[in-house]
């Protein structure tokens, strides 16, 4: 397995608040995240900095189970609020935070926030992650359609995120994984311009960094309005292997 990932500043924003993380944990696997910063000056990007450190701190190498990675983000959470109350510069700190565990065989996943995490396997993209947003929220009650809350005045406004507030509710999931399938995690940068019907016909044609940069150029080619990050885990094709050597 391979992971590839980038983050660009967009067009509009004068600061990128968007981090990444990606890096091998024992038994072949890797742990991958992606955070959006809230709040204005230094608070957003500091937020997404730390959420990030503290679940590397925090998961270690061994990951066996979904409650390690809840710990994590719960100390991550509690870490940015605590800063937020201290320092008056930080004061309103928050950040969206996608993590995810991935070995050949099986997914740990937790979220928290409008980042997303997709499965793309052949013809098929699906949504691992449901958008804590006002507009995410309205679609799951059935309020609005998907299109509807792609466009909904309310899509950013986050109805969760870590730092506001002491404590956080995590979405987790451990699912089996396969060779075939690739996971995909980006901030709201990206699906804020690319529907996710257009994300899978780029991931049919391209594959590792050219799919990143495909998807990046994408968002900035509609504007780039937000901070855009994509990383990406897949198992590489061995050309030899297609070949039959
Ligand atoms: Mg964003």
């Amino acid at each position: 397995m391979k992971t590839y990932g980038r983050s660009d500043q967009g067009l509009v924003r004068s600061e990128n608040q968007d981090d990444f993380l990606m890096r091998p944990v024992e038994s072949g696997g890797y742990l991958l995240a992606v955070a959006d910063g809230i709040g204005g000056g230094p608070a957003g990007s500091q937020a997404s900095r730390m959420a990030l450190a503290a679940i590397d701190d925090a998961v270690g190498l061994r990951v066996v189970d979904v409650s390690r990675l809840v710990s994590a983000v719960s100390l991550a959470n509690r870490r940015i609020y605590d800063l937020g109350q201290d320092d008056s510069q930080y004061e309103g700190m928050g950040t969206t935070l996608t993590a995810a565990v991935i070995f050949p065989d099986r997914l740990l996943l937790s979220h928290v926030g409008d980042s997303r995490a997709y499965r793309i396997r052949h013809d098929q993209i699906i949504r691992l992650t449901m958008d804590h947003s006002v507009a995410g929220e309205m679609e799951r009650a059935g309020t609005i359609t998907t299109e509807e809350a792609h466009d909904h005045p309310k899509r950013h406004v986050l109805t969760r995120a870590l730092g506001p507030f002491d404590r956080v509710r995590i979405d987790v999931a451990d699912m089996p994984w396969s060779r075939e399938d690739r996971l995909l995690l980006c901030s709201d940068g990206l699906t804020s311009v690319v529907f996710d019907d257009e994300i899978l016909r780029y991931s049919e044609r391209y594959h590792g960094q050219a799919l990143i940069d495909q998807l990046v150029e994408a968002a900035l080619q509609r504007g780039g309005p937000d901070n855009v990050t994509v990383v990406l885990a897949e198992v590489v094709r061995d050309l030899g292997e297609s070949n039959g050597r």
